[in-house]
This record gives C-alpha cells, sequence and structure tokens, in this order.
C-alpha cells in the first residue's frame, strides 16, 4: 500500500492530472469501460444480490453515465479561475480563486449500490484532477472483483488503483497518508474514518445512513403519495440509503393510506414476485430484518424465505417511536407507519432524533411545506415524491450530523476533491504609506476611514 500511494504522490506531483484535456479523456476512458462491460456487471451483481439488469441499468450505471454527461459539459467552467471583487486595502491589484486539486484521494464505498457509489465519487476526484484509490465495499464480492479487473485493465493504477477488502485492507489504508477520504457507509463506521483521518488532518466527505421519514398529510395527492412511496421504499429491496425509513401519517388517514399502499404493491406484483425485486445482501442482514417484523403488527406482507433471502414488501401498522424497529435504521423492505394527529408535533419529534440523510412531505399545503422546510434540518429531500432528489446532479447530495457531512454530485462533487486557492495580486505601480511606520495618529485617522468606507 505504501508504495502505491507513493506511485500515486509521483504522478500527481508530475503535474499529469493537471490538464483539463487529461482530465476529460481519462473520464471517457471510464465510461467505455463501463459501457464495454455492462453485461459483466449485470452478472455479478445478479450473484450478488440478484438485483435485476433493468435496476443496474437505471439506478446504477445511468446514473454514473449522467454524471460523467454532466462533469464533460461543465467542467471547464468549473477550473477557470473565479474572479472576486477586489477591496480598497488591497488596491491596485485584484484577487481571484483557483480550484486546485488535492492530490492522491481514497473512496471507500458500501455495498448496496456497489457502482454508482464507488464511481461517481471517483468521478468527482478524476474531473478535479486527484489520483484515486477506490476501495469497494468487500461484501458484493463478484462485483468487486469485476470492478478490479475492469479498472485494472484500464487504468495505469499510479493514477486510479483498486484495493480490494473488508476491515484489515481499510485499516491499512486508513494508517496512509491521502489528502482526501470520501467515505460512503454506516454512521458508525463513519466514526471510525473521521477518528483515523483527524490523526493526519485528512479532510473527510462522509456520506452516512439513518432513519429519513416521510410525513403524508390529509392536503396530499394519495394514489400519487402511495404509489411514489412504494416504489422509493421497495426499491432495491429497502436496501437503498435514502429510502424513507418510516411514515408519519395524519390519523384521520391511516386507513386509506395502508390500504392504498397495500393495492399498488399488489399491482407491482410482478417487480416484487420475480427476478426484479432484490435479495437481502447477506444472512446476517436477513435475519436481522426479520426480527425487526413483529408479527402482531404487520398489515400486509410479513412472509419471508431463508433459502432466498427474500423478504416480501411489508407494511407495519400500530407502530410507535418505542418499537425495536424505530430504534435502528433499517435499510430492508419493511415500512413502518406511524400515527400524528398535530403536524407541528410531529416535526417536533422528527427533530428530537438524530438529523436524517432525508426527509420528505407528501402535502398539497403551503403552509405545511414552509413550516417542514424552515422547522426541520436533514440532509436534502423532496416534496411529494422520494429518492429522486439524488438524480438531480445540479443538487449537491449529502447529509448533516449523524447523516454525514459535506456533498457531492455535478459541481458539489468537484467542489469536495479542490482546495480553493485564494489568490491576491498586486500590481507595483502604487503603494500607499498607510500600514509602514512612523505610525501617527493622522494615518489612524485615514485608516479608520477606509475601513468605513
Ligand atoms: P459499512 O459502514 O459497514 O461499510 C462501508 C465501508 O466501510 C465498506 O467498504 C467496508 O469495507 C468499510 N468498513 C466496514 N467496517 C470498517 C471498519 N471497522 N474500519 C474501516 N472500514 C470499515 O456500511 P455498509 O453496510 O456497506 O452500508 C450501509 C450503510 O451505508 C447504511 O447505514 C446506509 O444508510 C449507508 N449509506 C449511505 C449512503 C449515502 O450516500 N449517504 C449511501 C449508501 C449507503
Amino acid at each position: 500500500m505504501e508504495k502505491l500511494i507513493q506511485k500515486q504522490k509521483d504522478f500527481f506531483h508530475s503535474g499529469q492530472t493537471l490538464p483539463y484535456a487529461f482530465r476529460i479523456k481519462q473520464l471517457e476512458t471510464l465510461e467505455s469501460a463501463l459501457r464495454d462491460n455492462e453485461k459483466l456487471f449485470e452478472e455479478a451483481i445478479y450473484n450478488d444480490f440478484k438485483k435485476s439488469s433493468f435496476d443496474t441499468f437505471t439506478t446504477e450505471l445511468a446514473l454514473i453515465y449522467s454524471e460523467i454527461k454532466e462533469v464533460k459539459r461543465n467542467l471547464h467552467a468549473w477550473m477557470r479561475p473565479k474572479g472576486v471583487p477586489n477591496n480598497l486595502i488591497n488596491f491596485p491589484g485584484k484577487s481571484y480563486i483557483l480550484q486546485e486539486p488535492l492530490g492522491v484521494t481514497l473512496v471507500i464505498s458500501a455495498w448496496n449500490y456497489p457502482f454508482l457509489l464507488l464511481f461517481t465519487p471517483a468521478i468527482s476526484a478524476m474531473a478535479a484532477g486527484n489520483t484515486v484509490v477506490l476501495k469497494p465495499s468487500e461484501i458484493p464480492s463478484a462485483t468487486a472483483k469485476v470492478i478490479d479487473a475492469i479498472i485494472t485493465a484500464s487504468f495505469d493504477p499510479q493514477y486510479v488503483a483498486v484495493v480490494q477488502g473488508g476491515v484489515t485492507e481499510t485499516t491499512q489504508l486508513l494508517k496512509q497518508d491521502f489528502d482526501k477520504i470520501f467515505f460512503t457507509g454506516s454512521t458508525q463506521v463513519g466514526r471510525i474514518i473521521y477518528r483515523a483521518a483527524a490523526e493526519k488532518l485528512i479532510p473527510v466527505t462522509l456520506e452516512l445512513g439513518g432513519k429519513s421519514p416521510a410525513i403524508v398529510t390529509p392536503s396530499c395527492n394519495l394514489k400519487m403519495t402511495a404509489k411514489r412511496l412504494v416504489w422509493g421504499k421497495f426499491l432495491n429491496a429497502g436496501q437503498t440509503c435514502v429510502a424513507p425509513d418510516y411514515v408519519l401519517v395524519h390519523e384521520s388517514m391511516e386507513p386509506s393510506f395502508l390500504a392504498t399502499c397495500r393495492h399498488e404493491i399488489e399491482k407491482a406484483k410482478y417487480a416484487f414476485d420475480n427476478d426484479n425485486y432484490c435479495q437481502i445482501i447477506n444472512d446476517a442482514n436477513f435475519k436481522r430484518l426479520v426480527a425487526l417484523i413483529d408479527k402482531d403488527k404487520v398489515y400486509s406482507g410479513g412472509t419471508f424465505d431463508a433459502a432466498t433471502r427474500y423478504i416480501a414488501p411489508t407494511l407495519l401498522r400500530h407502530i410507535s417511536f418505542e418499537d425495536k424497529i424505530m430504534k435502528e435504521e433499517i435499510f430492508g423492505p419493511i415500512l413502518p407507519v406511524l400515527t400524528y394527529t398535530n403536524f407541528t408535533e410531529a416535526l417536533q419529534q422528527i427533530k428530537s432524533l438524530p438529523k436524517p440523510l432525508s426527509a420528505y412531505l407528501f402535502s398539497e399545503s403551503k403552509k405545511e411545506k414552509k413550516e417542514m422546510l424552515q422547522t426541520v434540518s436533514f440532509g436534502g429531500g423532496a416534496i411529494n415524491d422520494v429518492v429522486m432528489h439524488l438524480a438531480n446532479p445540479n443538487l449537491p447530495f449529502g447529509g448533516i450530523g449523524a447523516s454525514g457531512m459535506g456533498s457531492y454530485h455535478g459541481k458539489a462533487g468537484f467542489m469536495a476533491f479542490s482546495h480553493q486557492k485564494s489568490i491576491l495580486q498586486k500590481a507595483n505601480w502604487l503603494e500607499l504609506p498607510l500600514k509602514y511606520s512612523p505610525v501617527s495618529a493622522k494615518k489612524l485617522w485615514f485608516i479608520r476611514q477606509v475601513f468605513k468606507w
């Protein structure tokens, strides 16, 4: 690992990653490598958790291609020095900001969208002119192998390298002198990464998890609400960081909300009953999830099969914040539905919990939208939809508090891997004597006037 990092350092210091043309060419190489090997990616991810080729394209590859397109369209503008107004005390001169690559970067990713969560930050790192070490999750092992093979065949490891492995290898990586660590994973491991980075004062972006709420109010369009919620919750069998973790629905509409959701699940039977529906990633998660299903509270679903690691899309009712399922991030196809009587109190309840990665409101009321957006702190989210905000590269994506720090996608990703180097460039045709000795009361008076201006 030391050798690999040293090689990347030498390559970075050679300046070869700096030119715009180099960065574009490398992004094109990455895109071709992905497009040429789509079949391999599909097979690997199917082996790992039975993800369909439809979902692999729509929720992973398509978003990666769209990110590359977005970067190629804007990189020139993002790289340009940005002039800012100069101030009077620095006259005569000009002030501007340079976007400087950070150097040798490390991207560690989670298992649930194994391509998207690895390649999207890698695209940002490459666009910003860095070298990058990729540490895919070891859990989808077939996928990790394919990523390694394809990246190793397409890039010189002094520029982009893959290190496979789990806790031991990541711990080793964390001892190296990176210039940036970008981590996607659980809040618990996020703390370990942050601590290791702090030792070496390495800047981090932490994309973590948590319990993302959805609030459903009586003013909502119920049919559309159920359709979008059911899709976003059970996509990837609920193994999505921004999936609505639980729903808070007004008590007056709980029966109709549950019935409409069940209807939507039944309508989508094709998607949930065959090869279009993901498995739970491994036995440990399967057991954890099954233990969260309180049989007495099942409204629909609740069935499972250990041999195929299948859990039916499940709706739970009569849930309170005291239930076990409300004490941890679910990360599976189980949707607990809680009720509220007062909208402001429901928001207070959300605010009493750690700040979520996402929050969703289904409402047609201007007042409710304003109250929710102004009073609840969360990473990002949607009104009258779920999950889809992450598919717009113009929206910085990231958490806050326990759900993470920093953001990426589009320009935010480029900035996450760049240092803003501030430059004052002075002209030599004039030098005001004010700051030089001998000082005097008159000079001080003059300086006071300048600072008032
Ligand atoms: P995880 O934290 O267990 O693992 C993430 C990465 O950290 C993996 O590459 C793993 O090898 C490594 N790792 C695990 N334990 C480690 C340790 N002790 N020391 C060093 N490295 C270690 O997360 P996961 O199970 O892969 O993913 C699920 C979590 O990720 C959920 O909480 C989910 O919400 C979150 N997530 C967040 C986002 C986001 O964009 N914010 C996206 C996907 C997943």
